[in-house]
């Protein structure tokens, strides 16, 4: 397997090389356009010079002078027509030069050879020790004529502060290898760390461990990391505990109902007991098809939106039509409602927005004292409609608001156990509200009463 790690290192390493290769190419293209002529004429005038001090001194020696300049870092071919040739200093590498260029720079001409030398991209020609690089003056001494053909010592012209370059270069190169080499493990430890994280969670152990102090994006993503792990899970107690509550749910109407039925298979039985019993029964099936049916709701609710049939419908309407069914409960137990409740057309499903406003009437009729009130207002705002569903009934402490709306939850048993409930009603208004893009609320007070506001969106 090809780590993370070596192919980081690969990578970079390339990319130094490629970025060497193409200052090098780019500074020898400099070399060729720009500094090459200035070099060949630096060079033809030194070139000049050397030829006019040798004819304006005919009385020195001129193979001494020129070996005393080759020692200050040139190198020297001296040549004549009759066949003498000498060279100075560090011997060239390449010593071929055409007949022709003698002859040439014999006859008075310059010889540019600096100037001349290939121009090709990967030829560096400013360190070619050849004697086709160098630049051929005439030189007269004591009436003879000669051919003088010089170039600088590139040997000689590297000092030591070219050697200290040299070595600066290559020490920061070394240092930048073994550097990429420490940071790269530093940016690759967390991923590593976050797989085996990974591995862990797949295994289903949650409490993970990662160093989220990081202020970068690998630090971000260690925390949205166990944001997700805390996620899952809350996500698998919740799963555990739904799977414990509905067993318990359905299984103590069915026991119920096995022991009724027992009873009733009993000959002796009063006719009144036998009635009595049968609409315990009857009341047992009643809650268990309510539970089902309010699973199944919630069940599609959380699979996905395609659930929703969305249409324009008036709202307001909508819940009228439902207190007129609720009016005989509402009697019964001797409850007040008011409301204000106008005309107003959103955009929603019809059948799910029902189901919110018959569970959130409901409840306050269920959680109400006798002689109590209900009040039901709707009206729009700006691009919303707020529905508020209050009542001046049981209400509820903060401990108990704050959980109401998750599964199975039912308040204090000792105020509620005589009501009819299974808990998930809540859970599916507010899982519906929020399909619609839209917030709940809840305001409560135990013993004083409670509000629900409820806001969606129009369209
Ligand atoms: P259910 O009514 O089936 O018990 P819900 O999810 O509708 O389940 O409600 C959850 C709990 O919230 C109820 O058991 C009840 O204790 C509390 N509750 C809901 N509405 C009200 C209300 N209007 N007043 C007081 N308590 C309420």
């Amino acid at each position: 397997m090809r780590t993370l790690y070596v192919k980081f290192i690969v990578i970079t390493t390339g990319m130094m090389l490629i970025s060497f290769i193409i200052a090098f190419l780019i500074s020898n293209t400099y070399y060729h356009q720009k500094i090459k002529p200035v070099n060949d004429q630096k060079n033809t005038m030194v070139a000049q010079n050397i030829a006019t001090f040798a004819k304006e001194h005919p009385e020195i020696i001129l193979e001494d002078y020129l070996e005393n300049l080759s020692a200050v870092g040139y190198q020297l071919y001296l040549v004549d027509n009759l066949g003498y040739e000498k060279f100075f200093g560090e011997p060239f590498r390449d010593k071929n030069l055409p007949i022709s260029t003698k002859d040439l720079v014999l006859n008075g001409e310059i010889f540019h050879g600096i100037l001349q030398f290939p121009r090709e991209t990967f030829v560096t020609g400013f360190f070619a020790n050849e004697l086709r690089n160098s630049i051929g003056v005439p030189l007269e001494h004591n009436g003879k004529n000669y051919a003088l053909f010089i170039r600088p010592d590139i040997k000689f012209l590297f000092s030591e502060m070219h050697v200290l370059l040299g070595w600066i270069l290559l020490l920061a190169i070394i240092l930048t290898i073994v550097m990429v080499l420490i940071n790269t493990r530093y940016l690759i430890k967390p991923i590593s760390t976050l797989t085996k994280a990974t591995e862990s969670l797949a295994k289903g152990k949650y409490n993970v461990e990662l160093d989220s102090n990081r202020d970068d994006e690998l630090g971000q993503l260690s925390r949205s990391f166990l944001q997700m792990a805390r996620k899952l899970e809350q996500m698998e107690d919740m799963r555990k505990e739904f799977i414990s509550n509905i067993s318990h749910d359905i299984q103590s109407p069915l026991s119920n109902i096995k022991g009724y039925t027992n009873l009733l298979d009993n000959d002796l039985l009063s006719k009144e007991d036998r009635r009595q019993y049968v609409t315990i029964i009857n009341g047992e099936i009643k809650r268990l098809s309510s539970l089902t049916k309010q699973l199944l709701l919630l069940a599609s609710l959380d699979r996905n939106e395609d659930v929703m049939k969305k249409k324009a419908f008036n709202i307001g309407e909508q819940i009228k039509g439902l207190i007129r069914n609720y009016q005989w409960a509402i009697n019964e137990n001797g409850l007040m409602l008011s409301y204000s409740l106008p005309d107003i057309e959103i955009v929603g499903d019809p059948s799910l927005l029902n189901t919110v406003w018959d569970n959130l009437l409901s409840n306050a009729i269920k959680y109400n004292k006798p002689n109590s009130s209900i009040e039901i207002s709707l009206e729009e705002r700006g691009k919303s409609i707020f529905v508020t569903f209050g009542d001046t009934g049981l209400g509820m402490s903060d401990a108990e608001v704050d959980k109401i709306f998750d599964r199975f939850y039912r308040a204090d048993k000792a105020r509620t156990r005589s009501v009819e409930g299974t808990g998930l009603g809540l859970s599916i208004v507010a899982t519906i509200v929020k399909l619609h893009g839209g917030q709940i609320a809840v305001e409560s007070q135990e013993n004083i009463g409670s509000t629900f506001i409820i806001e969606l969106p129009v369209k």
